[in-house]
């Protein structure tokens, strides 16, 4: 049986159920690489330009963990997820970028995906991949669509499910914090900010809990600024949490190099500054960020939200949000 490696860094924290359940579809194997730990950053920074952003160095280090472990590893080249949308242009060039940087013979397997100009680059991908595994490309497709379906019906159970738990805890304390899946879901990469302010009783908002149109409509100033799909997420997140009662704080959480977020930090920073007192906290994360130095500005963030709890916040767009 053919067993292919999924690298567990980046597109693998939006699609996951998608990809497993495709290579499961077609009678692969799969094997998943550990959760990001010390080992695997620094394999990550060892085998990567100096020059790239911490969540791609990180994946570095996962593909190459998953080394004699698989026959492939896959690694999508997604360019466009959305209509109008482009992702930053590392997705576009990862399995470029990994098979140069590893040169260890690894064996990639990758599907297109150009939603915006190209869709049919997706099946045409797909046919490719039936050449290299030896399956009918009838196979391969009917897998895909099922496995398509499969991720977008867990996709919006994940979500009611989040919005549920949210309504219940609707009078609780709660802070928002936004960055990329890849950084929030990763615990290593995030030092567990989310359980860690979980701990402390306080409610947590992320962007995935959002549908996409909600996030896109509060994004609606930046559309013709910003074209990247991450960063109309935490642009749309931002002013809709912003406008959220129980919301007392937003902490940015960014890894080091990340040209997206260079852009959209100072954006959201601008606009929380200018049409709501909200308190706003970007912190830069990067392979040498020590843990005790991350708590410490996460204490004196949360000490300093101890004196505003009671003073609530103004939205910056009053009763314009839009919420699905
Ligand atoms: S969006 Fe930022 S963090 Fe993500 S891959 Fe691109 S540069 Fe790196």
């Amino acid at each position: 049986m053919i067993t292919i490696g999924l690298p567990k860094g980046l597109f693998y924290y939006q699609h996951n159920v998608l990809w497993e359940s495709f290579f499961r579809q077609i009678g692969c194997n799969v094997v998943v690489s550990d959760y990001t730990n010390k080992k695997i950053l620094d394999c990550g920074v060892k085998h990567c330009s100096n020059e790239v952003c911490l969540p791609v160095k990180v994946f570095h280090g996962h593909v190459y963990s998953l080394t004699n472990k698989a026959d492939y590893i896959f690694i999508p080249r997604y360019t466009s997820l959305y209509k109008n949308e482009y992702t930053c242009p590392k997705f576009c060039g990862l399995p470029d970028m990994v098979r140069l940087s590893l040169k260890n013979g690894i064996k990639i397997l990758e599907v297109k995906m150009h939603v915006d100009k190209y869709p049919e680059q997706t099946y045409e991908s797909l046919k490719e991949m039936a050449k290299v595994l030896n399956i009918n490309y009838k196979n391969i497709s009917d897998a895909y669509e099922n496995a398509w379906m499969v991720f977008t019906k867990s996709q919006s159970e994940v979500l009611i499910k989040r919005k549920m738990k949210a309504a219940r805890q609707e009078d609780k304390t709660a802070i928002c914090v936004l960055g990329h899946p890849y950084m929030i879901n990763d615990k290593y990469l995030s030092m567990n900010l989310v359980n860690k302010l979980k701990d402390r009783d306080i409610n947590v908002y992320t962007p995935d809990m959002l549908d996409h149109e909600t996030k896109r409509k509060n994004a609606y100033l930046y559309q013709d600024k910003v074209f990247w799909d991450v960063g109309l997420d935490n642009l749309g997140s931002a002013f809709t949490f912003a406008h959220d009662k129980n919301v007392r704080g937003i902490i940015y959480l960014t890894p080091f190099a990340c040209g997206v977020d260079s852009f959209v930090t100072e954006f959201i920073e601008l606009r929380l500054k200018s049409f709501c007192k909200i308190p706003f906290m970007k912190i830069t994360v990067d392979e040498h960020t020590g843990e005790a130095g991350f708590d410490t500005r996460i204490e004196a963030f949360l000490d300093m939200l101890g004196g505003l709890l009671d003073e609530g916040h103004i939205s910056p767009y009053g009763k314009h949000v839009y919420i699905n």
